[in-house]
């Protein structure tokens, strides 16, 4: 089939990299200089709400995906007016792109979550404190992501004035969750409705940053895994949804708590290339092409290390056992994601070592 993938970023190279295999042909939409996705992919160099653009796109596909939740509604509507599929569903990209919408979806269908309320002045706010209490997360709804767009409000002092420091846009504030670790999940619907899930992982953030993901997540006990599974499939049964979704989870005396879904391939679910008998980004090709889905059992477990802002010498790294190297075709900047590295077994400290050895960016990062 043809493949058109809104994005060309790493997410949509590494998609482009698992359909060409099965016989599929990629193009994406993306407006930026460099394009990781072109690796494997043809590039329609244009804004993503570009009209032109989008109807190239959808003359040129069969089924259209996307590597990003804020995808313009209107991308979406041309594609399909031209009979052209998008999946997952315009609804999971609603709804995702909303803090509002998707906390309160959680909440409608019974998930565990921290307590929110809508924020959309600073009187709302102070309302919202007395509500949810001290120390909370003040979160924009929309275009947050990587800890952008929010800040914890620990003192009566941190609230005055925090509505206009983050832009005075529309806002949650959440109750803080003193988790115990942060989870994940990574799970998969195909068209014909079968759902499949790899293991919860246990992901740790840096700077609100992704910095490492270990597969499985240590000492699990399984009626947590159970529950993980059951959120995971309640999103995926609501939004009708085709592809790969994630969900992340935090993980405290209480139980599970959804923190937010990402309607796509996600980084924390990387480790699936070597760790799981099919790969996320496979599954999402089989799950929007229609196919079978792959297994997505474990096959090893192992740790998924980010390279973020700096690129280490690929030779330090091939030098340890058992560790791949994914690079994306990026400059490093100071916090961009460039890169990852994934190591069999349950020990990074070699991988860690030498990425800091040759970049010194661990001392960058934290
Ligand atoms: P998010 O952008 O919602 O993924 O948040 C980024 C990171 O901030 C999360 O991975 C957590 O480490 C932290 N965080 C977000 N929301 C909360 C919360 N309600 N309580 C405690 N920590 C949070």
């Amino acid at each position: 089939m043809r493949i058109g993938i809104i994005g060309g970023g790493q997410l949509g190279r590494m998609i482009a990299l698992s359909a060409r295999p099965l016989g599929h042909t990629v193009t994406v939409l993306e407006p930026a200089d460099e394009v990781p996705a072109a690796i494997a992919a043809d590039v329609i160099r244009a804004a993503y709400d570009d009209e032109s653009a989008l109807h190239r796109l959808a003359e040129c596909s069969d089924v259209v995906t996307c590597e990003f939740e804020s995808v313009p509604v209107l991308a979406l509507e041309i594609v399909t007016s031209h009979g052209v599929p998008v999946y997952p569903r315009a609804e999971a990209f609603r709804v995702a792109s909303d803090r509002l919408f998707e906390k309160t979806m959680f909440r409608e269908l019974g998930l565990g979550t921290a307590p929110f309320v809508a924020v959309d002045d600073q009187a709302s706010l102070e309302e919202a404190v007395a509500d949810v209490g001290l120390p909370a997360v003040l979160k924009t709804r929309r275009s947050g992501y990587d800890g952008k767009g929010q800040r914890v409000l620990r003192s009566r002092a941190d609230v005055a004035g925090a509505f206009a420091a983050l832009g005075s846009v529309p806002m949650i504030l959440e109750g803080f969750v003193a988790f115990r670790r942060e989870l994940s999940i990574v799970s998969v619907r195909s068209v014909t409705g079968a759902i499949a899930h790899y293991d919860v992982v246990e992901n740790v953030h840096r700077n609100g940053i992704l910095h490492t993901t270990t597969a499985p997540a240590p000492n699990l006990d399984p009626e947590t895994a159970d529950e993980a599974r059951r959120y995971a499939t309640a999103v995926l049964q609501k939004l009708d949804y085709v592809g790969v979704l994630a969900v992340e989870l935090f993980d405290d005396s209480h139980g599970l708590r959804v923190n937010e879904m990402a309607p796509r391939v996600h980084n924390s679910g990387h480790w699936t290339i070597e760790g799981a008998r099919t790969s996320q980004f496979e599954n999402h090709v089989r799950a929007i092409t229609g196919a079978e889905l792959g297994s997505t059992a474990l096959a090893q477990p192992c740790v998924m290390v980010n390279l973020v802002g700096a690129i280490p010498e690929p030779a330090a790294i091939l030098a340890i056992a058992h560790a791949s190297l994914h690079l994306y075709d990026k400059l490093p900047k100071p916090g961009r994601k460039v890169g990852h590295v994934t190591v069999l077994g349950t020990d990074a400290s070699a991988v860690e070592d030498a990425i800091e050895a040759s970049t010194g960016v661990a001392s960058l990062a934290s």
